[in-house]
């Protein structure tokens, strides 16, 4: 019995052999792989990967030792580190005194109630405050000359820098308003960026969250008392993590897919830990499976693939911006960006979202297209949410890309969720099974992308109008 079964093993050990080489996969993506990592990155000891902060730092000390462990070449100037030498600014709460005067009665602004993004010190005595609406702030602010201009909370990010760049007038220092502490309060610094010039010539502006001088400004007829200390400085260091895994085609090697995720979030906020186990550990879990499932493939596909994490999403796309102004890679041969954002949480606020996949600029470009035979492939539905398609487009990373004209969008599983930045964005809410099933869909998506000879392109979608046009310049600057 014994020496007769042994040719049937043989070659049921060489059929195997053989099949799993045909069968391309070699690793899989587990649902238990996503946990252990997801676990890790939304745990409270990484204090909900602030930029910066220490916790950020560990964050991305793994991602780089699991970019090494699946074998992906390192991109970065630092290893797999991508270093932005940023400078971090800080006050104490008791380094800016504020007083205000009306009707002969002075009220004092309670330490944090008041904070500035500035770096020198300011002190004006007895100075009289103007309040103004935007728009005359804008257009015609004259009266505010050498006086203190007080406006109602921006209406946009960064109408406050905008303000600053578009004043006629001179006046002595800006309040802004902000009762709903919309842009910041309390003792956090601020990152300095050396490569944004401070608006020359431009007042401060001075950031008032309490609410009670507040409504004593808009009433008008107030003075001003201030003493600002000058902020302290320091250096930090911020880090994109990159890795590549190089193409097989002789020339198509040279141009490259770029699969993201930002592996920031907000850090710690009133002693809470804000573990952003969604938004987005998820995506930067499935970007880290996607990568070592496809590294671990026999086949490589024709063009390059580059992973890539981010740093401060959470501020404003700091990471993404900062790659687009510091490609490592040409980006006349980046031929898309596909962003994750969210893959692990199904409890979508609008209904349970199981085997799908929502991609934002669904209509801009041809890579919906693209990605359809994996979606068919694995039984995920690839689709364009209504109105978030649209109007999510320029929420992520992606922005970043589309902007100097890289096709560049977002994917994710749930748009909303209850958690969402709040401090129970933790990691045992997410789908595990779920998540496996679209980060399958996403790895063999972007393999397919990447093996195509022909590059995704913007559409001629009137909202893509002005992507398009920069994706024509920038593959004539070549
Ligand atoms: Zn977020």
């Amino acid at each position: 019995m014994r020496s007769s079964f042994r040719p049937l093993v043989s070659a049921l050990i060489l059929a195997l052999a053989v099949s799993s080489c045909a069968q391309i996969p070699t690793a899989t993506i587990t649902p238990e792989a996503l946990r252990t990592h997801v676990q890790y990155l939304a745990s409270d000891q990484l204090e909900g990967r602030g930029t910066p902060s220490r916790g950020q730092d560990m964050a991305t000390d793994y991602i780089a030792a699991q970019f090494r462990k699946a074998g992906l070449e390192p991109a970065g100037d630092d290893g797999y580190f991508q270093t932005a030498n940023w400078q971090y600014a800080e006050r104490k709460a008791g380094d800016v005194n504020l007083n205000i005067t009306a009707n002969g009665n002075t009220v004092s602004v309670p330490a944090g109630g008041a904070t500035g993004n500035f770096l020198d010190a300011v002190a004006l005595a007895n100075t009289p405050a103007v309040f103004m609406s935007w728009k005359d702030a804008l257009e015609n602010s004259e009266a505010a000359n050498g006086k203190v201009l007080v406006v109602p909370a921006a209406p946009v990010p960064g109408a406050a820098r905008q303000l600053q760049e578009k004043l006629k007038s001179k006046p002595a220092l800006v309040i802004m308003l902000d009762r709903e502490k919309r842009h910041g309060a309390g003792t956090g610094g601020w990152l300095v960026n050396p490569e944004q010039a401070v608006v020359k010539g431009a007042p401060p502006v001075l950031v008032l969250h309490a609410p009670n001088p507040a409504d004593i400004l808009e009433r008008g007829g107030a003075t001003v008392n201030v003493q600002v200390a000058a902020a302290s400085v320091r250096p930090v260091k911020l880090r994109n993590v990159i890795g590549v895994l190089r193409g097989s085609d002789p020339s198509l090697k040279n141009t490259y897919v770029l699969m993201t995720a930002h592996h920031d979030h907000v850090g710690i906020r009133d002693g809470e830990v804000y573990n952003g186990a969604n938004d987005d550990a998820s995506g930067v879990v499935s970007v880290i499976e996607a990568a070592s499932q496809l590294a671990s493939r026999k086949e490589r596909p024709r063009r390059s693939i580059v992973f890539m994490t981010f740093f401060g999403e959470e501020l404003g796309m700091l990471g993404s911006k900062y790659y687009a102004r510091h490609p490592v890679f040409p980006l006349k041969d980046t031929v898309v960006n596909i962003n994750l954002e969210q893959t692990g949480r199904t409890d979508d606020s609008e209904g349970k979202q199981e085997n799908s996949i929502a991609m934002t600029g669904f209509d801009f470009s041809t890579l919906g297209g693209m990605l359809k035979k994996s979606a068919d492939q694995t039984g995920v539905r690839l689709w364009k949410h209504a109105s978030f398609s649209d109007a999510f487009f320029s929420r992520a990373d992606n922005q970043s890309l589309a902007d100097v004209g890289v096709p560049a969008h977002t994917l994710s599983v749930a748009y909303g969720f209850p958690d969402y930045h709040g401090k129970d964005d933790t990691w045992d809410k997410l789908d595990y099974e779920n998540m496996a099933r679209v980060t399958r869909m996403l790895a063999q998506g972007v393999f397919d992308v990447a093996n195509d000879t022909a590059s995704p392109a913007w559409t001629d979608a009137p909202k893509a109008a002005n992507y398009a046009a920069k994706g024509r310049a920038l593959k004539a600057a070549n």
